[in-house]
């Protein structure tokens, strides 16, 4: 693909459009950045552009912009129906995502992880297994690095992981990933998808370029995921905590077995560190996608067995009182808390934050057979008291820090008190990680 004097609009500026603009500099194409946030709010990625030739619009979008534009490419944050957007297709604009470009330009095996949950931990574990196995590897995608600065390196690796998001498969033509694994669906994101469809359509579009020679790495406990697997043209390699499986990868007894090609591999699980049966789906997907392509069975066990939780999810904080306290500040949809609700007993909960205007009946159960306090904060709190607040005993505090001292006095000792908000962050917060640092520090407070 030569982008040598095309006119080409990055549309949204942040990390991945700094990426991309810098890429499409070095390559000698004419750029436009656009977003609708001013100069003095971006200045930071300003900068990062400097003395690259870049044509600005900020604060504004230009129509003429989008519809004299050879290729316009679409960060991950801007919504598909954006009316520019949609009047540059009509015009017959070619419009990309950050990993559609990025696809065009790699040339390794590439492995592109999505689902609603459990992304970030499988694809790190999927990276470290393949490190293990002595393959140069970029991790990247929606954690970490962009794929399209590995594009603009020129770095010669061996395998690529990505965690891909729904944002980022919206605007794909041809991207191909040789493995791509499904983790799980459940509802999220219905603050930018009018309907939970769309963001399900959004997701299988990984598996769309695929063909007979590929793999599609699918959760066969999921019937949602099951379901849209059927009549996939890459060849379906599930994993299953519930069954056996003739080919795929499955969990009985202890013993995590990969069945293929008539070969079949174990892997025990005992002292493995990566906790909780959620974690376990996430190692048998890593672990298939690794092996699939080219990972040898011990490497893989000895990354598997080192392999560390990550930080915010689910974490164990401190015990005060004989109360233990867990941060699961990266649970910001109902699917994610619904796992951390199965892992403990007697629970405090302190749940809430920016809506994502999902519905939160899926917690019921859970809430009612093991949460004895919920404490709700933040815009959410009333929508989430209205639909689960009748189940347990259920109040709400201004401030996270007074949630914290609330759980403190009521939750008895032998229990759990358990942030797991079910919602995004930004209401109160920077990020999730502020989130989870604030929930640190007032625990380490108590
Ligand atoms: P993602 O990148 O998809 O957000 P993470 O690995 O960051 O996934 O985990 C996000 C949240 O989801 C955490 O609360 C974590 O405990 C929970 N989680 C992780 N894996 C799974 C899974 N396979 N199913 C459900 N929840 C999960």
């Amino acid at each position: 693909m030569d982008l040598r004097d095309k006119n080409i609009l990055v549309v949204g500026l942040a990390r991945t459009g700094v990426a991309v603009a810098r890429f499409l500099a070095s390559r000698g194409a004419r750029v436009t950045v656009t977003d609708m946030k001013g100069e003095a709010e971006l200045a930071t990625h300003v900068q990062a552009l400097n003395n690259l030739g870049i044509i600005w619009e900020l604060g504004r979008h230009d129509k003429a912009t989008f519809l004299d534009a050879d290729l316009i490419v679409v960060s991950p944050g801007v919504p598909m129906d954006h009316p520019l957007l949609l009047k540059a297709k009509a015009a017959g604009v070619e419009i990309v995502s950050e990993i559609e470009l990025a696809g065009r330009f790699i040339q390794a095996p590439l492995v592109a992880i999505t689902g609603t949950n459990g992304k970030t931990t499988t694809t790190t574990l999927a990276g470290e297994i393949f490190r293990a196995n002595g393959f140069a590897t970029y991790v990247g995608g929606n954690i970490g690095d962009p794929l399209i600065e590995l594009a603009e390196s020129g770095e010669q690796v061996e395998r690529v992981v990505a965690e891909i998001s729904s944002f980022q498969l919206e605007w794909i033509i041809s991207f191909r990933p040789q493995v791509a694994a499904l983790l799980n669906l459940s509802e999220d994101h219905l603050d930018r998808y009018a309907t939970y469809q769309g963001y399900i359509d959004a997701k299988l579009r990984i598996f769309e370029n695929q063909d007979a020679s590929d793999f599609a790495v699918v959760n066969a406990d999921d019937p949602l995921v099951w379901g849209h697997a059927q009549g996939l043209k890459a060849r379906l390699f599930p994993f299953s905590r519930k069954r056996e499986l003739e080919e795929g990868i499955f969990h009985r007894d202890g013993v995590i077995r990969f069945r293929h090609g008539g070969r079949e591999e174990l892997f025990p699980t005992e002292g493995f560190r990566l906790q909780g049966v959620h974690n376990l789906e996430n190692i048998m997907a890593a672990l298939a996608c690794a092996l699939l392509l080219g990972c040898r069975p011990d490497e893989s066990f000895a990354a598997v067995r080192g392999f560390e939780a990550l930080h915010h999810r689910m974490e164990f904080v401190r015990e005060v009182n004989g109360v233990a306290y867990y941060e699961d500040s990266k649970a910001t949809n109902v699917g994610s808390v619904e796992k951390a609700l199965e892992s403990f007993a007697e629970i405090t909960l302190i749940a809430g934050g920016k809506d994502k205007g999902g519905t939160y009946a899926p917690l019921a159960p859970l809430v009612a057979e093991r949460v004895r306090h919920l404490i709700l904060i933040g815009e959410a709190a009333g929508r989430m008291q209205a639909e689960l607040g009748a189940l347990t005993d259920t109040c709400r505090a201004a401030t996270l820090e007074e949630a914290v001292r609330l759980a403190a006095e009521i939750t008895r000792p032998g229990g759990t008190v358990l942030m797991s908000p079910a919602c995004s962050s930004f209401d109160m917060f920077r990020d999730y990680e502020e989130r989870a640092k604030r929930f640190i520090a007032a625990v380490k407070g108590l």
